[in-house]
């Protein structure tokens, strides 16, 4: 309504000036060189008027045909790059809901619209593997390698690739190589800490270790438990080249990293004692008795005392099973020694609480070598020894991953290759007519339980 009237207003004062100017007589002389142009105001004022529109007009025309292309391209550029990003997101959304094909489709159509691999390379390679083309998903993520943003998340594909294939000696070579772009990543660390232990790289897996923690990739108690773990691998590895002095030094540190950690115990009172400081080994199992009883710590600490009496040796194990009297393996190791001794009360006394706190196999059979020697009653034996064949099954080193029992604990699970998995515990029941778990039905007499030092350091240590 405004801009009418205004029109109105404005064709009004133009007439208005039109009619003033040529209204009154006159007229208007230019004279340039040989030209002479005579006229009257009222066409001077038109002739102007009219070149000033023409300039208008001419400049309007340069502007379009100058301009014009480059704008129509810029909104095409941005309408492009609008729909590749929308192709992208689309893209990613069906990777995450595992659809291979749509976000295959998806990952083509945004690589044509953004004409930026890098973005795409991630896409494509997700798609390859929902589809399960690990040669493909391969080489997007060594394309990625070459794009310096896109080179971590690339060696992330690689080593997860890697790691699926078994391929550790590669995935090692990856993991140093994410650790050197960005060391503190939680998952670098974690993965280059589990990659070593494998390679055992011991030494370089303490370093990371330490690493993780300043990072807090690991919490402090997994990863004082990793790091007297290590220091247990590599006193271990220093015993098998006969470096004993030096073995039981690491294996030390490893109990002084973490005092509840039974391993380095057990090899840190076996290797005391192959050094010859008989002392220092029953400290150590003394000590880690109060914490954590073993049946091989009361092994060892028996064959320190190998030459006293019976008796003199039930005493001193008397004494040490009192640092943690309730415990099953104090009544355990007791009634052992007191049946070697021939107590037979001190060994039923002990044995009704053991199986009162835990029935396992080991303690039947122990009270059919009690009933053996206190009154040779044949029946009695052998019901025993039927109900010993019927009782939950001993504890022993077994995997939490794949239940595999192993003969002693180790960093990494010989079956499966879980890392930190080997507990001693007890298996769970295994119900007849299946077969007994591994390492259980080698038991045949108390003895025979599986022991976390291995075999040659076993035959060592008696
Ligand atoms: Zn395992």
């Amino acid at each position: 309504m405004i801009r009418i009237v205004a029109f109105i207003v404005a064709i009004v004062v133009v007439a208005a000036v039109a009619t003033w100017v040529a209204e009154p007589p006159g007229r208007v002389e230019i004279a340039w060189g040989d030209y002479m142009i005579e006229t009257s105001p009222g066409v001077l004022a038109a002739a102007v008027a009219a070149a000033a529109a023409a300039v208008l007009v001419i400049t309007a025309v340069v502007r379009f045909v100058w301009i014009g292309p480059r704008r129509i391209a810029l909104a095409r550029r941005r309408r492009r790059k609008r729909l590749g990003y929308r192709a992208l997101t689309q893209g990613l959304v069906a990777a995450a809901a595992g659809d291979p094909r749509r976000a295959r489709r998806f990952a083509r159509r945004a690589d044509l619209l953004l004409e930026e691999p890098p973005l795409t390379l991630l896409l494509s390679a997700q798609a390859a593997q929902l589809e399960g083309d690990d040669q493909a998903a391969r080489g997007y993520f060594e394309a990625m390698l070459e794009q310096p943003a896109t080179a971590f998340l690339g060696l992330r594909g690689l080593l997860v690739q890697a790691e699926r294939t078994g391929d550790t000696a590669t995935a090692l070579e990856l993991a140093e190589r994410a650790f050197a772009l960005r060391p503190e990543t939680p998952w670098v660390l974690t993965a280059l800490l589990e990659l070593q232990t494998r390679a055992g790289r011991w030494s370089d897996a303490l370093v990371t270790v330490k690493q993780a923690l300043r990072h807090g990739a690991v919490s402090e108690d997994a990863g004082r438990r990793r790091q007297a773990g290590l220091l247990f691998e590599r006193a271990r590895a220093l015993r098998e080249k006969g470096e004993v002095r030096e073995a039981l030094r690491v294996a030390e540190e490893a109990r002084a990293t973490d005092g509840s950690f039974l391993p380095a115990a057990l090899l840190g009172a076996g290797l005391a004692k192959e050094a010859g400081r008989g002392g220092a080994a029953a400290r150590t199992v003394t000590e880690a008795w109060r914490q954590c009883p073993h049946p091989a710590l009361g092994r060892l600490f028996v064959s320190l005392h190998a030459d006293d009496s019976a008796t003199d040796r039930l005493k001193r194990v008397e004494k040490l099973a009192s640092g943690n009297g309730d415990h099953v393996e104090s009544h355990m190791l007791v009634a052992r020694q007191a049946l070697e001794a021939r107590q037979w009360g001190t060994a039923r006394r002990h044995l009704e609480r053991a199986v009162a706190e835990y029935p396992s196999a080991a303690v039947y059979r122990l009270l059919a070598r009690l009933e053996e020697g206190e009154s040779g009653d044949g029946d009695a034996v052998r019901r025993l020894l039927r109900q010993a064949s019927e009782a939950p099954p001993d504890p022993a080193w077994l995997c939490t991953r794949c239940a595999s029992a192993s003969p002693a604990w180790s960093i990494v699970c010989d079956h499966c290759g879980a890392f930190d998995s080997i507990e001693w515990r007890a298996p769970a029941r295994v119900e007849a007519p299946a077969l007994p778990p591994e390492g259980a039905a080698a038991v045949t007499e108390d003895e025979a339980e599986p022991s976390p030092v291995p075999a040659a350091a076993r035959s060592a240590t008696g």
